[in-house]
């Protein structure tokens, strides 16, 4: 066997003896240089095959750094630094080619861009496989998309490109997020209220181990653009409770192409439940960041947690 494929079997292996603990969908490594798409592909694991447990997602690779460590690539310089305007990772052609190759071979594609630099440069090598390729359902995601512009968000509407960003950022990074790039950029960071308003079906997660797993922060994110420290990064890209729940699970879900199986409370989708000792759709929001629990969960309709 590859070693490439070790943390692969280690889940497999997890799997078969009952210790995998929740539903595992993987995203495969594709840098120059360290990839594991083309041993990947040969062996059959594309996106989509697997099982409910573990199944093969999309293709990672990094175009640029974060903005807090001013390592995000963007177009403007950072504050205070004129000379800097972040990481760029890879040049244009290389990325246009790793993503054509993975679109071409079936992947759907989940590559890491941050600034708003990184964002074009993804988004263009995106629009041209898709447009070389067509496959208008593929989905293909920018994980983070952290500095997204209003016509780059026009961009990746019109190609069905989503954005899967992590609104724990606000709570863990936001100010920082002001200190390195200015209050004007810094607060517009992560416009998840503009994204769902535009259509565009954003999911949200944690970027464990980057912030906790705990689902508290980032919903109370969502919900009031608020940071730890209580700075309002722009109140205008709010989300309702509803929608805040909906980025967090139907379109988690519609992000995997699962939404015919998980995601929301209806017949006919796998039992995944959570149950919660408030009311997230009328708890305040201070209540829900520090004042609730999980209470029980359900794994396939299976109690896989219960403090009852
Ligand atoms: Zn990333």
């Amino acid at each position: 066997m590859s070693p490439v494929f070790a943390e692969i079997q280690a889940y497999e292996m997890a799997k078969l003896s009952g210790r995998l603990p929740v539903r595992v969908w993987l995203t495969l490594l594709g840098d120059p240089g360290v990839s594991i798409v083309e041993d990947a592909w040969r062996a059959g694991l594309l996106s989509g095959v697997g099982d409910d447990m573990l199944r093969v997602g999309g293709v990672k690779i990094f175009l640029d750094g974060s903005a807090g460590g001013r390592t995000a690539w963007m177009t403007k310089p950072y504050e205070g630094e004129p000379d800097n305007i972040g990481v760029q990772m890879l040049p244009d052609e290389t990325v246009e080619a790793v993503v054509r190759d993975c679109h071409d071979r079936g992947y759907q594609m989940v590559c890491h861009a941050i600034g708003d630099g990184a964002i074009e440069q993804l988004i263009t090598a995106y629009e041209k496989a898709l447009a070389a390729n067509p496959d208008p359902d593929r989905r293909h995601r920018i994980e983070h998309c952290g500095f997204s512009t209003p016509a780059q968000n026009a961009r990746m509407q019109a190609a069905g490109i989503l954005p899967a960003p992590q609104m724990a950022f606000i709570h863990d990074f936001g100010d920082s997020y002001i200190s390195v790039l200015g209050e004007a950029r810094g607060k517009l960071s992560y416009p998840i209220g503009t994204w769902m308003r535009m259509g565009m079906k954003p999911s949200t997660g944690s970027d464990s181990p980057v912030c906790s797993p705990n689902p508290f922060p980032n919903l109370h994110a969502m919900i009031t653009r608020q940071t730890g420290k209580g700075t309002v990064m722009e109140a205008s890209e709010r989300l309702s409770p509803e929608e805040a729940l909906q980025a967090y699970t139907e379109y988690g879900a519609w992000s995997q192409k699962a939404e015919a199986v998980k995601g929301r409370l209806v017949p006919g989708q796998w039992a995944d439940i959570a149950v919660f000792d408030n009311d997230l759709l009328t708890a305040e929001p201070e209540n829900i960041l520090s004042g609730t629990r999980c209470l029980l969960t359900l794994l396939a309709g299976r109690v896989v947690h219960d403090v009852r």
